[in-house]
């Protein structure tokens, strides 16, 4: 199910989801160390650090949801947010790209890296080194 050419907010948001289950998971294993209140209180801990974070997560995709181009899917035309240089359709997973260079190219999520934008976009500098 979880393929290469997802979008990134939507996997940033399973991400999160799965930290609230997982924090509640921790703190529900701590029920089980009662008589323990060293161990109770150490999950307890760790499982609301899970929660936090996760909320943290959910701040972050506010954050750069907002910095996201909003375009309209060609494939089921609904509008959908791209991530980087390439991503794949939140509706569809039909990948996307804004770089008229890597259209028709293969999907990779090499094209978003550093490395290769830096090296694509200054060649002469890399020649140098
Ligand atoms: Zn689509």
């Amino acid at each position: 199910m979880a393929t290469k050419t997802s979008n990134k907010i939507n996997r940033i948001r399973t991400f999160a989801l799965s930290l609230v289950f997982i924090g509640i998971f921790v703190m529900y294993i701590g029920i089980f160390f009662r008589s323990s209140p060293i161990i109770m209180t150490i999950t307890m801990i760790l499982g609301f650090l899970f929660v936090v974070s996760s909320s943290g997560v959910y701040f972050w995709i506010g954050m750069i949801s907002t910095k996201a181009v909003r375009v309209e899917c060609p494939t089921c035309g609904k509008i959908t947010k791209i991530l980087g240089r390439v991503d794949a359709c939140m509706h569809c997973d039909e990948p996307l790209t804004l770089d008229p260079a890597l259209e028709g190219k293969e999907f990779d999520t090499k094209y978003n890296r550093k490395s290769y934008q830096s090296q694509d976009e200054k060649p002469q500098n890399e020649n140098q080194k």
